[in-house]
């Protein structure tokens, strides 16, 4: 018996094919009907027997496009009618707000393989793309998706390319960045200050090659931005960059053109090669081989090494092309940084690119195809099964986090380092792209120009503002001067806490161990190392590192000896011990401080606990990069088995520290290595937390812990507190789909804002 069924799917499913996906599985199953775009997604009509229609729903769940996304389907039964084929219906409808901007992918297999054939017409075409792959956030100027609201909306199509675009059967089907070199966009190249000093077809790429393979640096027009690009054999090159960028260590992202240069350079686990070969393509923290050929100027003592491969097509056709003209026993790895001088967000247009990079690049390799949206790659690390985003943005946004229930719509706008901003709408909470420090004036720019332009495409019109505590903020700021909107503010650990929830749709209470660099407390002091009892509106601070001084405040986090003089201060008192480390230093003045009280504020920050157990292990006196000293403890632990733990006892609310740093101090007074210490130290803290939280658990009966903030980058410390705790039978939530560090607060804040408005609460219940 004929059947009719009205079929609604929602999720991310314009723009990507799937129109035409539906309309040849239909035809396939002999289906009449139709299928059509709406404000909530798309709508089918179908008609055939029960068994056939069947098939089909579970067809469209199974076989769906690469990147579509179903997030639900509704199926209603209706009356059959004279229907006799499957047609693709044009939408009437001009509003289509509901549906969810796809991000910005990979080439496809399909596309690579025409790129690569010298007898295809879009042969070497470095703008070629198909509904499956290609640019789609980074050229969005407005909703909806369609060519005139993108930035390719200045080319116009060509017979061929548009007799593609509306054949229903065709990969190319409503493609809306479409082009050929007929019709589309083009690349040449231009050195600062002069002319285009190529532009002839694909005289560009092999001008690029030649100046890499001379040591030169270019400035490449990307996908979310441009990089800065050095041959990465090369250590004059790698360390002309550097000086010219003004970036001393913090290590520098490579590209290689497939897996197997990859596995010359990196181990690379099963799990890992899914990540860095997937659409997204986000940049992977590998862990290096000993001898490789990458300059040691890359990621200089560095046990890791942050790869990506291509995933444009201009990136293939330049891998492809630097592979025909290296030389012998050379090796392909290109530097592929974020064009930016240092803290600056990314540079996105030509004329950007002409006064911003003219010092730093010897060449620029341009194109016309503008870029909308800046989005910077992400960045990931594999910890056995544990993946952790160290920055998420290019590939995974717009894509929303799923949270519990549906709720008014808030606007969160993070923290101040590595600021992210979240809007939420229904039960989807979308985070933005890594937006950076807000102290930049630039970076400060882009924050406010992200929020409007999220809001207009997404059409969201929040309810609430949510931000920090920290009064100093610039986010915070901001949203105080919003005085049409009702404003929220949020600890900066209860926003981390609540992320975790989030990601985990986790709605009863947890214990939350909250391992951070710097977060403003209720009490106006410096919070970092916290225990809390609490979920999305109750929030307890339950236990605390034992709050030291940090000695000139900002200043102390770039100078770890600073720290570390002060933690000693108040372990041994004035009888100092001496460790090599405060030879040489205005240590009286640094003591007078303390005793005075003079910019001094307390911290119970485990991120400082880092700095001084390194300093006093022998390790880094003043940092380059954020967080170096505990990065470079953390990798002198190296796979060594950790040795054991020192013996401290666990104490609630103030987890005591002296007796960790006595210790310490004793041992390295004794001459013991800094690896070793590294690894005490770290098994100490694991053994620790593993005892806090059993205790902590024991008083409250709550056995679910979440695990947040900037520390659990840290991979052994991660792993370790995390084995600690599964061992002793508790239920650990960790972050998977954004960052444990500040770049994930903004969806605990938007959480947190969107659970009260719904409960008409307006501020967190603190005790
Ligand atoms: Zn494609
Ligand atoms: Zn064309
Ligand atoms: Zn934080």
């Amino acid at each position: 018996m004929v059947k009719r069924q009205r079929i609604e799917i929602n999720g991310i499913v314009q723009g990507v094919g799937f129109r035409p996906f539906v309309f040849n599985l239909a035809r396939k199953l002999k289906i009449s009907g139709f299928v059509r775009n709406t404000s909530q997604g798309v709508y089918i009509e179908a008609q055939a027997s029960e068994d056939t229609l069947q098939f089909f729903i579970r067809a469209l769940q199974k076989e769906k496009p690469p990147l579509a996304e179903i997030i639900s389907l509704r199926q209603t039964e209706i009356s059959p009618n004279g229907d006799r084929d499957f047609r693709i219906v044009s939408s009437t409808d001009s509003s289509l707000a509901e549906t969810l901007i796809a991000p910005d992918m990979a080439i496809c297999d399909d596309c690579l393989r025409e790129l690569r054939d010298p007898s295809d017409r879009r042969y070497r075409y470095p703008f070629i793309n198909c509904t499956n792959c290609g640019p789609r956030f980074t050229i969005i100027r407005k909703i909806p998706y369609d060519r005139p609201n993108t930035s390719m909306a200045a080319f116009t199509m060509c017979a061929q390319c548009r007799s593609e675009y509306e054949n229903p059967v065709d990969r190319r089907f409503h493609a809306q960045p479409n082009a050929c070199p007929q019709c589309g966009p083009h690349v040449w190249l231009e050195a600062p200050g002069r002319k285009k000093i190529s532009a002839a077809k694909n005289e560009a790429f092999q001008e690029t090659i030649r100046a890499l393979l001379h040591g030169r640096i270019v400035a490449i027009k990307g996908l979310g931005g441009f990089h800065l690009a050095a041959d990465a054999t090369n250590e004059q090159a790698v360390q002309r960059l550097r000086l010219r960028k003004n970036r001393e260590e913090k290590p520098l992202a490579i590209m290689v053109p497939d897996v197997e240069s990859v596995r010359h350079l990196c181990i690379l686990s099963h799990k890992e090669q899914s990540l860095l070969t997937s659409a997204q393509r986000p940049i992977i923290l590998l862990r290096q081989k000993k001898g490789n050929p990458i300059a040691r100027a890359v990621a200089p003592g560095n046990r890791r090494l942050g790869i990506m491969l291509p995933y444009t097509p201009l990136h293939y056709i330049l891998f492809d092309l630097l592979q025909e003209h290296l030389p012998e026993n050379g090796f392909p790895a290109l530097v592929m940084t974020s064009a930016n001088r240092s803290e600056e967000p990314i540079v996105i247009s030509n004329e950007e690119a002409r006064s911003r990079l003219a010092d730093i690049a010897d060449f620029l390799l341009l194109h016309n195809r503008d870029i909308l949206v800046r989005t910077d790659d992400s960045v990931i690390a594999q910890f056995k099964d544990q993946t952790v985003f160290f920055r998420r943005s290019r590939g995974y946004v717009p894509r929303p986090v799923f949270l519990a229930n549906s709720g008014p719509s808030v606007l969160a706008v993070g923290g101040q380092l590595k600021n992210t901003v979240c809007l939420t709408k229904g039960n989807r909470a979308f985070l933005s792209q890594h937006i950076g420090d807000l102290e930049n004036v630039r970076a400060y720019d882009f924050f406010e120009k992200t929020i409007e332009h999220l809001q207009n495409i997404l059409r969201i019109h929040p309810r609430a503002v949510i931000c920090d505590l920290h009064p100093q903020y610039f986010s915070t700021q901001w949203a105080k001067a919003q005085n049409h909107l009702p404003i929220i503010q949020v600890q900066h650990h209860h926003a981390h806490l609540a992320a975790v929830l989030a990601e985990w749709q986790w709605d009863d209470p947890v214990i939350g161990l909250i391992l951070d660099g710097t977060g403003y407390g209720y009490d106006g002091t410096v919070w970092g190392g916290e225990v809390l009892i609490g979920d999305f509106t109750e929030v307890r601070r339950v236990a605390y590192f034992e709050p030291m001084p940090l000695p000139g405040g900002e200043a102390a986090i770039k100078q770890p000896w600073r720290t570390g003089l002060a933690y000693l201060y108040r372990t041994f008192g004035k009888d100092l011990p001496a460790l090599p480390f405060l030879q040489a230093k205005p240590v009286q003045t640094i003591l007078t401080m303390i005793d005075n009280k003079l910019n001094c504020p307390l911290t119970s920050s485990c991120g400082r606990l880092f700095d001084a157990a390194a300093v006093i292990s022998g390790g880094r006196e003043t940092i380059h990069y954020e967080a170096q000293a505990a990065i470079e403890l953390m990798q002198a632990v190296g796979d060594q088995s950790l040795p054991p733990p020192y013996e401290v006892r666990a104490a609630v609310p103030q987890i005591p520290l002296k007796p960790i740093i006595r210790a310490l101090t004793e041992e390295a007074l004794k001459g013991i290595s800094f690896d070793r210490l590294a690894g005490r130290f770290h098994q100490t803290l694991i053994h620790l937390f593993a005892e806090t939280v059993q205790h902590i658990s024991e008083i409250s009966g709550i056995k679910t812990v979440a695990l947040s903030g900037g520390v659990f980058q840290n991979e052994i410390l991660l792993l370790g507190v995390l084995q600690a705790l599964q061992r002793r039978g508790f239920r650990v939530l960790t972050h998977r789909r954004v960052p444990p560090n500040d770049g994930g607060i903004s969806l605990g804040q938007a959480a947190i804002g969107q659970r009260l408005l719904k409960q008409g609460q307006a501020e967190v219940h603190f005790a």
